[in-house]
């Protein structure tokens, strides 16, 4: 009998050659794990094979992809080893558990001038400090979609804070993004440069502007959602790989469905919800004050706490 061979890519499935595994990878199936989710006719509509060789491929694919397990116990341990980034706020910081986790991805939304490019510029900060002092010792990957970075307000956050404004500000990596795609690469190709600079942050401002701009009408919600789940989807896989944590800013709309209460939801439905690990909800309070509300955790109580925003950058 011939000796089965490891399957490890597209190409060593059964009946698939190069320009099969190209039209699949083309439709952002680039994977085992994806072709394993697939139904037959799914496949064999992308790929063009029979529905009975896609059911062969499905097959094999899902055989041949490793589900790692770990007991309850060796999470925990691995839990131990997330890293926190401060907030600058004390109250915040243990709103959330400690500070913003890595591994995960934190949300903040809420309207302008809420806070939450300011919180960023302060992770970005603060993700600098040794580990004993709020931080990771590590880089800040900065993806830019409004245009609003400013390194004036990164010096003058260092400086309140002691330090040397030009190294922070040679810490944190700009990348301006004013088109979804290139706001996709950047993540895309984001490896080798968080291995360079031991990037410790990643912060897209805001994740989805540029979506919500490009990607118009109902017709258009399908394709949107569809790329922004794999946008993000691609954040907390970079994010677990190199334990990194992620901060990504999102807008909201008003809900006029809504009679009582908060008539503001943040954009991007299910599929952000279910991506970020922490949401927080910022609103405006009287004058430098802001209310946050912590919205979703997998394990910290919903509540709220007040933070100011000064020259400083956050503060109680
Ligand atoms: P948007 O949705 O428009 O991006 P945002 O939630 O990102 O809004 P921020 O830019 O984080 O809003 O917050 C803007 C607010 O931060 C300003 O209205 C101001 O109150 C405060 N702010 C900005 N710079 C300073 C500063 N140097 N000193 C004190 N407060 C400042
Ligand atoms: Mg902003």
């Amino acid at each position: 009998m011939a000796k089965e061979k490891t399957v490890r890519e597209l190409e060593d499935l059964p009946g698939i050659g190069e320009a099969t595994a190209m039209k699949l990878r083309n439709a952002g199936i680039d994977s085992l794990d994806k072709i394993g989710t697939l139904s037959p006719h799914e496949l064999s509509d992308i790929s063009g094979i029979s529905v009975d060789a896609a059911k062969k491929v499905i097959q094999v694919a899902q055989e041949s992809v490793n589900i790692n397990y770990e007991t309850g116990e060796q999470f925990y341990e691995r839990r131990k080893q997330i890293g926190k980034i401060s907030t600058g706020s004390k109250d915040l910081d243990s709103l959330i558990g400690g500070g913003v986790e890595t591994n995960g991805i934190t949300e903040s939304y809420g309207r302008f001038a809420s806070g939450k490019t300011q919180l960023g510029f302060q992770l970005a900060v603060n993700v600098q400090l040794p580990n004993n002092e709020g931080g990771l010792g590590g880089a800040t990957l900065f993806i830019d979609t409004e245009g609003t970075f400013r390194p004036e307000r990164i010096e003058s956050i260092a400086k309140s804070a002691g330090l040397d404004p030009k190294s922070i500000l040679s810490g944190i990596i700009v990348i301006r993004a004013i088109t979804t795609e290139q706001q996709i690469l950047t993540l895309e190709r984001a490896d080798k440069l968080i291995q360079e600079k031991n990037v410790k942050l990643i912060i897209i401002d805001s994740l989805t502007s540029l979506f919500r701009a490009e990607f118009v009408g109902r017709g258009a919600l399908g394709e949107r959602q569809q790329k922004l789940n794999q946008h993000i989807h691609r954040l907390q896989m970079l994010a677990d790989k190199y334990s990194i944590a992620a901060y990504i800013t999102n807008q909201v709309m008003d809900n006029p469905g809504i009679l009582f209460g908060d008539p503001t939801t943040p954009i991007g439905g299910n599929v952000l919800a279910h991506a970020a690990t922490t949401r927080l909800y910022l609103r405006k309070s009287k004058e430098d004050k802001r209310i946050v509300r912590l919205v979703d955790s997998p394990n910290m109580p919903e509540g709220e706490c007040v933070i100011k925003i000064t020259t400083a950058g956050i503060a109680d």
